[in-house]
């Protein structure tokens, strides 16, 4: 059996970005080679990044343009008839959808295809495909049209060669229709890759027993379907050492970039605990949510750090650990290094001493999934969080200095004037002193709820999007191979201006930014902040420049005040502040909340302002940080 071993190599194409490492491949990798399989690995998207020039490049994946459209001009490798009858289509979708930035040179489509056009001769002639029996794909969102295009081409160079896909782009059903569509692609892995490739590179002859595999039987496409599943603390702790070589032969721009603003990412869940959201398809990969242990966690962290002088990580996970994340802050805390952190996190979940905890951890930036601040939307949504959740959030994360990149999701097929109306009023509330999100249209995804139901969100059917119809010939469509689709309402809806709430938001919050700049102490930079006197609190809120207010509150508003740094109930009240009569309570709290200085929803309280501690200096600096960006 040993003898039978195939050899494999694994490769990530374009259009990933090259701020971190794929981590699929190393991961893999690792798995593979420490049961004895030969195996490598190419990062063909660090040399794409280099050849169509640092600035194409990112131009062309980053919104607002994307990685899915940045993938058509490799139809011309998979599809040529289909090319050079469209081509202009092709030119023309480039065109009038891709969004050029006055800061960047103009990149014309004729470069486009040019430099796809060097990037895949590179490919071909530089890398020796020879050497192995299985080629693996990782395929994420933009990256199946490129893959498609090396699969074709060895293929027919050499047809004993086995082709295997594996990623989120060809998962259960989207796999078999791709395995069916494209006769060069021999495998497809569905869910966890790691056993799935060992055992067809060490027992390939059994391949048809291989849970997780999809294969053909003449015309029939197989698919053992299985729920097993890794146990993450028993993968190795991935290798970075072939990218890191990869990185060192691109071009002075692509390594100085990542060496200015790359990550190393650490894997610390796959799946998502709560796995409801409407429209999201992050977890058809993986179904069932598991994590690795927080010792675990620390060790590759500290691992990853020695071994390649990195300091900057990020958390892959579609949310922090469920409930050990306050262990992974305090461990990170204590390690005593000047490690910064990105992850992405739900709302809901953390209290403000969390927040703190996370800053002290070195979690720099975030991405909470906050999508709307209406709670008509977030229903539709099924996000389980309320708008006073998302606000909670984005109060910690200002205070503690850690930036929220979050997104508001919007037209939905079944938005409704309420949803943007309820928007508004709350970010009145808000624009003057918190982060603008980006604003972020929905796309039905292959998976998600709203794909599967299209009837229960107002629509009356899904089509095929523009760009799928430029970059497939309709015969390979029809196969149902698409990963985004357009939707027809049943019922039209209004279009509402969000892109001009969001504009506004904006400019105010720079026009906030720019006059902090030229104030001379820096609490006189903050906008809507309190601070503590022991016996009474001083609020200031400057969000309205032509009502600017000092309130002060006394010693009893102060402690109900202070009870309401973190969500909490009436009931949760009430109990704390039992010699205070209920109506009185009430009242307080209206005129708290009258006076813009506390969010109710539900029975649920939360103050606004920010808490500046002198000692700390917390919300300051988030306000100089702001300033240096401006
Ligand atoms: S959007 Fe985030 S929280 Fe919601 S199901 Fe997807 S991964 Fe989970």
């Amino acid at each position: 059996m040993h003898d039978d071993k195939k050899s494999v190599l694994l490769v990530a194409m374009p259009f990933a970005g090259i701020m971190i490492p794929s981590i699929q491949l190393p991961v893999l990798e690792g798995y593979c080679r420490e049961r004895g399989i030969t195996i490598e690995t190419c990062h063909l998207y660090l040399k794409a990044a280099e050849l169509y020039g640092l600035q194409n490049y990112h131009y062309l994946i980053y919104p607002p343009n994307d990685s899915y459209t940045a993938q058509m001009v490799f139809s011309r490798y998979v599809f040529p008839d289909h090319w050079k009858n469209n081509k202009d289509k092709f030119q023309e979708f480039f065109h009038q959808h891709s969004v050029q930035n006055s800061d960047t040179p103009q990149f014309s489509f004729d470069e486009y295809v040019h430099q796809t056009d060097v990037f895949y001769q590179w490919i071909l002639d530089h890398v020796d495909w020879r050497f192995f029996d299985i080629i693996g794909f990782t395929l994420n969102y933009g990256q199946l049209l490129p893959s498609l295009s090396i699969a074709k081409k060895i293929k027919e160079s050499d047809p004993e060669k086995k082709i295997v896909f594996g990623g989120s782009r060809t998962v259960e059903t989207l796999g078999m229709n791709v395995l069916r569509a494209f006769e060069y692609v021999d495998f497809i892995v569905s869910g966890d890759g790691e056993d799935a490739l060992f055992r067809l590179a060490s027992d390939f002859e059994n391949y048809k027993s291989i849970p997780q595999l999809m294969y053909k039987n003449r015309d029939e496409v197989i698919w053992n379907k299985s729920d097993i599943v890794v146990d993450l603390n028993m993968i190795p702790i991935p290798s970075y050492d072939q990218f890191y070589q990869d990185l060192s032969t691109t071009s002075v721009d692509v390594q100085q970039y990542y060496q200015y603003y790359g990550r190393l990412p650490v894997e610390i869940s796959r799946g998502c605990w709560w796995n409801q959201c409407t429209f999201c398809n992050l977890n058809i990969q993986h179904r069932c949510y598991r994590e690795k242990r927080i010792s675990r966690i620390l060790q590759e962290i500290q691992w990853l750090s020695e071994r390649y002088h990195m300091m900057n990580f990020q958390l892959i996970g579609n949310t922090l650990p469920k409930t050990e994340y306050r262990t992974l802050f305090k461990k990170l805390k204590n390690l005593g290094r000047d490690y910064s952190f990105f992850a992405e996190a739900r709302a809901g979940q953390l209290t403000s001493d969390d927040y703190l905890l996370m800053k002290e951890a070195g979690f720099t930036m975030i991405q909470t999934g906050i999508e709307s601040f209406s709670q008509n939307y977030l229903q539709k949504m099924n996000k389980g969080v309320r708008v006073i959740d998302n606000i909670a959030v984005l109060k910690f994360c200002k205070e503690n200095g850690i930036k929220n990149n979050y997104n508001l999701l919007v037209r939905y097929p079944n938005e409704e004037t309420i949803d943007f109306n309820e928007t508004k009023k709350i970010v009145q509330m808000l624009k003057g002193y918190l982060d603008v999100p980006q604003l972020c249209e929905l796309r039905v995804m292959h998976g998600s709820c709203i794909q599967r139901h299209p009837e229960q969100f107002n629509i009356e059917r899904l089509e095929h999007t523009l760009i799928d119809r430029i970059m497939y010939p309709l015969e390979f469509l029809k196969e149902e191979i698409s990963f985004v689709y357009d939707f027809n309402r049943k019922i039209p809806s209004t279009d509402n201006p969000w892109e001009s709430l969001v504009e506004e938001w904006k400019k105010e919050r720079k026009m906030f930014e720019l006059e902090g700049i030229t104030r001379q102490t820096t609490i006189d930079r903050l906008v809507f902040y309190f601070v503590d006197g022991g016996s009474f609190i001083k609020i200031f809120d400057k969000r309205d420049k032509q009502n600017i207010r000092i309130v002060v509150l006394n010693e009893l508003e102060r402690a109900v005040f202070l009870a309401c740094v973190d969500v909490v109930s009436l009931q949760q009240l009430l109990h704390r502040f039992t010699n205070l009569p209920e109506f009185e309570l009430i009242a307080m709290l209206q005129s708290f909340e009258q006076n813009g200085l506390m969010f109710v929803e539900d029975d649920y309280y939360l103050c606004l302002p920010l808490r500046f501690s002198v000692s700390e200096h917390t919300a300051i600096r988030t306000e100089c940080q702001l300033n240096v960006s401006v």
